[in-house]
């Protein structure tokens, strides 16, 4: 694969770029586990988005290699074809699998509900980065959670824990099926384990 470009989004910030049809989008980890809140939209009309509800019903909860993510809003398609994952899964006692398609976005107000700080989360983290494309706040919607460790428990509630089995230079490349934008936020949340870390971006000519 040819290197196209590439850049590092600091820790507690986002950044939002395009992927061309046929192009792989990596999103790396350069230093250790960091949750990322990803968005997509078409490049065509963004009232196409990455539609997490649809990615679940026809695959997985937690997604790998072989998986798609779908779009929805005006139209349902295949968006992105996960086609590696370097993270060796593993299983514990409490079911929980690392990237998430289940868990919604954090923002300020569950971040002042949680933690008692009125400091930005990944919905205004999302809306600043997608600002540069011209798409407001309300454009910013349930996200894949690439690296994030999410499971189910017996009571039926939505838990995370660490994501462990995530290590530095692990990454996942996701092929686009169509001309996106896409958007990463570095999680400021607690979900990413002790710290918070940058995220990398590599785009791939296939
Ligand atoms: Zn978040």
């Amino acid at each position: 694969m040819e290197l196209l470009e590439s850049f590092l989004v600091p820790k507690a910030t986002g950044k939002a770029f395009v992927v061309k049809a046929g192009q792989i989008l990596r999103i790396t980890q350069p230093d250790g586990p960091q949750v990322i809140d990803f968005d997509a939209f078409s490049l065509g009309d963004p009232r196409e988005y990455l539609l997490t509800s649809a990615t679940r019903r026809y695959g997985p909860s937690h997604v790998t290699v072989g998986d798609l993510l779908w779009s929805g809003g005006l139209r349902e398609r295949p968006m992105f074809t996960i086609i590696a994952d370097s993270v060796k899964h593993q299983s514990s006692d409490s079911g929980a699998i690392t990237h998430d398609v289940v868990s919604g976005r954090c923002s300020q107000s569950s971040r002042n509900l949680r933690y008692a700080t009125d400091t930005p989360g990944c919905q205004e983290i999302l809306a600043e980065a997608i600002a540069e494309f011209g798409l407001g706040l309300e454009y910013v919607h349930d996200p894949f959670n690439i690296f994030m460790r999410t499971g189910i428990n017996a009571q039926g509630k939505n838990f995370w824990e660490d994501p462990f089995d995530v290590k530095p230079g692990d990454y996942i490349d996701l092929r686009a099926e169509f001309d996106i934008i896409a958007a990463g936020s570095a999680c400021p949340g607690l979900s990413s384990g002790p710290g918070s870390r940058p995220f990398g971006v590599e785009i791939y000519a296939p």
